[in-house]
């Protein structure tokens, strides 16, 4: 085990000295320095949180991922301490729909568990992986910087316990010390997230911080764990010890998207039918509404507190599409329930229209948020498909009446949709994230049979709703199986 562990005399100008007399002052913004050269991998900073913070079994705020390289007996071992980045532009702060994560003004990214709901959107946003449910409780959990302890003088706990003194706080307002951490060739995790990350790491080895450049397969010290998605190519160094959190959206995540999509389409066809066709723009208003209560009962249903679900009105973050969705899916309900009480029947449709679509296509948003699933996130086609599934929905509910939405027959809109989602597995992908998840998504059984039942839906289009299933299944699913960390 060749690591290098030349112990560190660098010294932080500005930084306060570490197991005491720590004077906390408002005018500090807490960063930490990792210096990898100095860390031995032994864990103790994991066991000091989770002795300090009472962190759930089977759950880490801060952990140490070991990689290995080369072939015995010529082999390396290297460790990189992992943790919430205190990210200056932090995507979990902007998802939070109850702005149960915030930032503080000394730096820190905190969370109020008090307001959490458990959507677990926090998750999907960080691109660190730095954020579990609490098992226990249903709410998020991380790393806070031991605030409790910096409040009062103290060094966070990780910083105490550790054996090397590896880990650094600093005050990264303190004149000069941005520029020392830069001479020092310090690193920070996926840049390219653009999340400005305020953990820097020294003497890391890269490939410690760069999940892509490890081994999809993962043999760890104590177990196997196949990776469901590896990635394509040889790579030299594996991991060998991580904590990776399991998946947070699941099926019912899957089936709102196809609840919402009837919904949308069961509104589009009522906007439609007082215009000389046969459809009943009253029974079509109370499809939407039975389908929009279905999606919302899927949506509460999804988090780990759901008796909270109303804080998305009470105390909501403007800025998350988990909150302007709930506005979307609100009017789309109320206008649904004027067609339904037949209301208005032959103006409603300029509103209902546009809200339709909306409540179609906010998810694309939505997804645009969660900047750790590059899939999702990196995706131009979503909006589009989205709208044209709504489309797509509007026409294979017409069908029951024997009307086309747009032309005769099966409707337009249902060979649009078939051609948009061919189209959209063809495209190219932007970063290494997307690519990898793309190429799984695609691969998949699950995706090959959507496709074909949206190219059989052109001739008999309830078979659309089986494709929408299939492929927002694997497209959730593909989405969170990059490894984060
Ligand atoms: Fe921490 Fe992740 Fe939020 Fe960045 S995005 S502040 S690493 S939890």
């Amino acid at each position: 085990m060749p690591a290098k562990r030349a112990a560190s005399s660098w010294k932080f100008p500005g930084a306060s000295p570490l197991r005491a007399n720590l004077i906390p002052s408002p005018h500090m913004r807490w960063g930490f320095v990792l210096e990898q050269e100095s860390c031995i991998g032994c864990h103790a900073c994991t066991v000091g949180c989770k002795a300090e913070n009472d962190v759930a079994l089977g759950s880490f705020r801060t952990w140490v991922k070991w990689i290995e390289k080369g072939e015995f007996p010529d082999t390396e071992r290297h460790a990189a301490i992992l943790r919430c980045n205190h990210c200056e532009d932090a995507p979990c702060i902007e998802i939070c729909p109850t702005i149960a994560l915030h930032k503080r003004d000394d730096g820190i990214v905190d969370l109020d568990a008090d307001r959490c709901i458990g959507c677990a959107s926090c998750m999907q946003a960080c691109p660190y992986d730095a954020i579990h449910i609490d098992p226990r409780v249903g709410t998020a959990a991380k790393c806070h910087f031991c605030a409790h302890r910096l409040e009062v003088g103290l060094a966070p706990a990780c910083v105490s316990v550790c054996p090397e003194e590896a880990i650094k706080v600093v005050d990264l307002d303190a004149p000069g010390i941005r520029e020392e951490i830069g001479a020092r060739g310090a690193r920070v995790r996926k840049p390219e997230r653009q999340t400005r990350p305020q953990v820097f790491y020294t003497g890391a080895d890269p490939s410690t911080l760069d999940p892509f450049s490890v081994d999809g397969t993962r043999t760890l010290s104590h177990s196997e764990v196949p990776n469901p998605m590896p990635a394509p190519g040889v790579r030299e160094a594996r991991a060998v010890y991580d904590t990776p959190k399991p998946r947070p959206w699941g099926n019912h995540i899957a089936a709102y998207m196809v609840t919402k999509a009837l919904a949308s389409g069961a509104l589009l066809a009522a906007s439609v039918a007082p215009f000389g066709t046969d459809m009943s723009p009253v029974l079509l208003g109370w499809i939407s509404i039975a389908f929009t209560v279905l999606t919302i009962l899927l949506l509460i249903g999804d988090l780990h507190q759901p008796q909270r679900f109303f804080y998305l009105l009470t105390m909501p973050n403007t800025k998350s599409w988990l909150v302007r969705g709930g506005w979307v899916l609100t009017a789309h309900g109320a206008i649904s329930l004027a067609y339904g009480l037949g209301i208005g029947l032959s103006v409603l449709w300029v509103i209902a229209i546009p809200t339709a679509l909306m409540t179609s296509i906010y998810t694309a948003f939505l997804f645009r948020q969660a900047r750790g699933r590059e899939l999702w996130c990196e995706d131009a086609w979503l909006p589009l498909i989205l709208g044209v599934q709504a489309a797509a929905a509007a026409s294979a509910i017409a069908w029951f009446w024997g009307e086309g939405i747009w032309g005769e027959g099966s409707g337009a809109f249902l060979f649009l949709y078939a051609g948009i989602t061919v189209a959209s597995m063809l495209s190219d992908q932007r970063t290494q994230g997307a690519q990898q998840a793309h190429h799984a998504m695609i691969e998949h059984p699950a995706f090959k049979l959507g496709l074909l039942c949206a190219v059989l839906a052109i001739v008999f289009p309830p078979l659309v709703v089986v494709a929408f299933a299939l492929i927002d299944w694997i497209y959730v699913k593909a989405g969170q199986e990059v490894a984060l960390s």
